[in-house]
């Protein structure tokens, strides 16, 4: 690969989570140097071990710098652009024509720009005219993005700027073990702390994060709802609600009362295992700051009741009187590089560009007038990303598919499942800049430039919309994957609508389709993010300033008011039994991330993590004679996992812990459950039933 080039410190961001810490990145490609931009306000200057070796990807030996198409014996061989994409046009023009449309699927990524994931969505119903588009977003932030709009009115992340957290005097986190996801904004919650605020943590396990809490409550895993309707009745009980603020600003609490009045202390402490002296302080704590915040991760909202648990959670936010407050709040910390962005602007099934609904009327008549495109020819909702990836195939009958932006071989639920799905297409096409594991199964691989080789906007956990910038242009050979789209969509005569002049010009088109929207770009602009260190939406107009808080006067809802919702707690879709005595739940540990496409060839990262390490408890582990290192095997009902036990007294005795980064025989997600939420179709990624085989 070429090295000659240089430039000199690009400002830019990390690659991988929604903290999207900012960074600068000077050098030649093949030795570029990254340091932490200490004038970016929301990670200033800190990174953590996977952005300070995000570089060494660029130039890998492993990078895909050619396209590859599959020969008569089977094999992947190196290709020009012009034969694997008359190839790949060829494929889609065939399915359609012997399957309809809906026969193409499209799987798009929450680490895609808001440019890509615009013209992603916009190629699916304007080139492809396929409904069946959704994204890996949907394994990660669906159940607080469907719980903050039926509460809330609106899905954004935060509602607040980060800031806030060092102001709060108590937070509760629930499910979130961001002193290894993020570390960088731990900055926050330490100066929180040393403002003389209270962190109580929630999670089965004693994380990094839960470590660090003043408070820890050790729930089962499963029984969010039960915890935070536990809270709610003590807090009622001991009259610390704000019954003002219900009064004024909210409606439906009187049904979330009743309900709340089932979940005596002593039943929740029976269901979520945390001692009542413990709900006790937690809500006392909660129920007496005068500035109180609630944030979620994905161990409360990955799970197939994950709306509910968030609406358990907004409730107890309501019920306080703090959402809106100063320094106050609930709050979702999303996960993906752009996973809040990537939801917003049309490669989600139910979606149009603004987070509109592709199947309101209104909503098809703005876009199609946008995009200058007959408005019957939008197609309606589509199948979401579980059950679009458990269609493929003759059976379900999505017969070819795109993927961009993820691997799904590893990182959807139940793997077995998939990989067959993805082994009984007629026609898979893979862009990635590795052969990743689900690239390995394709007919053709597109190579994909990389983060620091394209211009685009990412926007970030708190709903800051912020530039990634380009350090060097992509090596010979390969393409952007808006130059991709552009060219896939001139082969299959939809050129008139793909024909761009710059990333910029997809972000122009973006702000006008977005217009009038929940998630209202218009008034946003790459100089005026320039300008202000990021932009957060909704920014409706030219001189609109952005909108760093939600909420300040109403809530985007029809009444202006937020919503109480009653929630039952119900058990996990698969509770331990004889068969499979113990909880499992999956997560990401400090030195990987997501399916590790990236993370497992970096030399540094891969040491400090080269297998999956399964916590079990050192009581747990002595019924089953196992020492610490041993390799033994995870099974459930859907497979079987090879991992080596970590011993440890920081996880519940009935729960064993595996990270989801590897593949093959050790991916965590052969053994997870691919039960949905019936709202969000949030896969149960946090918990099944799982036996421990000792080798
Ligand atoms: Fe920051 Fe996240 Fe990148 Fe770590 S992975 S450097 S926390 S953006």
């Amino acid at each position: 690969m070429a090295s000659t080039e240089f430039q000199h410190d690009t400002a830019t961001h990390c690659p991988y989570c929604a903290f999207q810490c900012g960074m600068r990145l000077s050098g030649p490609r093949d030795a570029a140097v990254v340091a932490g931009d200490a004038d970016f306000p929301v990670n200033k200057g800190a990174l953590c071990i996977k952005g300070w070796t995000a570089a060494e990807a660029l130039a890998h030996p492993e990078r895909l710098l050619t396209p590859l198409v599959r020969d008569a014996g089977g094999q992947l061989v190196p290709a020009t652009w012009d034969t694997a994409l008359d190839r790949v046009a060829e494929g889609f023009r065939k399915t359609r024509t012997d399957f309809g449309a809906d026969a193409v699927g499209i799987f798009g990524g929450g680490s895609l720009t808001n440019e890509k994931a615009y013209l992603l969505g916009k190629f699916a119903r304007v080139a492809l005219g396929t409904a069946n588009i959704d994204y890996n977003g949907r394994f990660c932030m669906s159940s607080a993005a469907a719980a903050g709009i039926r509460a809330l009115g609106i899905d954004r992340g935060l509602p607040f700027p980060l800031e806030d957290i060092a102001q709060a005097e108590v937070i509760l986190l629930a499910g979130s073990n961001v002193a290894e996801t993020m570390p960088p904004i731990m900055q926050y919650f330490e100066a929180q702390r040393a403002n003389g605020g209270v962190l109580v943590v929630s999670d089965p396990r004693r994380t990094k994060t839960a470590a660090a809490a003043d408070l820890h409550l050790r729930l089962t895993p499963g029984t969010d709802a039960a915890l935070a309707n536990g809270l709610l009745h003590l807090l009622i009980r001991d009259d610390l609600i704000d019954h003002d603020y219900i009064r004024e600003r909210t409606e439906g609490f009187a049904r979330v009362r009743q309900v709340a009045a089932t979940y005596w202390p002593e039943r929740v402490e029976r269901i979520t295992g945390v001692p009542e002296a413990e709900l006790l302080q937690a809500a006392r704590l909660l129920g007496r700051a005068s500035a109180a915040m609630i944030l979620t991760g994905r161990g409360a909202e990955q799970q197939a009741q994950g709306v509910s648990n968030v609406l358990s959670f907004i409730n107890l936010a309501l019920a306080l009187g703090k959402v809106s407050r100063p320094y106050s709040g609930y709050g979702c910390l999303t996960g993906q590089g752009n996973g809040q962005g990537g939801r917003e602007h049309g490669q989600k099934a139910d979606q149009l560009p603004g987070y509109r609904l592709i199947a309101d009327p209104a909503a098809r008549q703005h876009i199609a007038a946008v995009w200058d495109f007959p408005e019957d020819e939008l197609p309606g909702p589509g199948k979401s990303a579980y059950e679009l990836l458990d269609s493929l195939g003759p059976q379900g009958g999505i017969r070819a598919l795109l993927v961009l932006g993820s691997n799904v071989a590893v990182s959807a639920p139940h793997g077995n499942n998939i990989r067959e799905r993805l082994e009984s297409l007629d026609f898979l096409v893979v862009a990635d800049f590795f052969l990743s594991e689900t690239a390995q199964l394709a007919e053709v691989v597109l190579p994909a430039a990389q983060w620091a080789e394209e211009e685009g906007t990412m926007t970030n956990l708190e709903g800051r919309v912020i530039r990634r910038r380009r350090a060097f242009d992509p090596p010979a050979g390969v393409l952007t994957d808006l130059e991709l789209l552009e060219r896939l969509a001139a082969r299959l005569g939809r050129e008139q609508w793909f024909t761009y002049a710059s990333p910029e010009a997809v972000f122009d088109e973006l702000r006008a389709a977005s217009a009038g929207g929940a998630a209202d770009y218009s008034g946003i602009t790459y100089e005026k993010i320039e300008a202000n260190q990021g932009v957060f939406w909704p920014c409706p107009s030219m001189d609109h300033p952005g909108t760093p808080r939600l909420f300040a006067y109403s809530f985007p809802t029809p009444s202006g008011k937020a919503r109480f919702h009653p929630v039952l707690h119900r058990p996990a879709a698969e509770e331990p039994d004889e068969e499979c005595p113990l909880y499992l739940t999956t997560g990401r540990n400090l030195a990987q991330y997501q399916s590790g496409t990236q993370t497992r060839r970096i030399a540094e990262l891969d040491a400090m993590a080269p297998e999956p390490l399964a916590e079990i408890n050192t009581v747990t582990a002595e019924r089953y004679g196992l020492v610490d290192g041993d390799w033994l095997t995870l099974q459930t009902r859907r497979g079987a996992a090879r991992v080596r036990a970590r011993l440890t007294d920081d996880i519940r005795p009935d729960t064993v812990f595996a990270p989801f980064h590897w593949p093959n025989e050790q991916s965590a997600n052969l053994l997870t459950n691919p039960a949905l939420d019936p709202i969000s179709r949030m896969p149960e990624f946090k918990v099944c039933a799982v036996r421990i085989v000792k080798e």
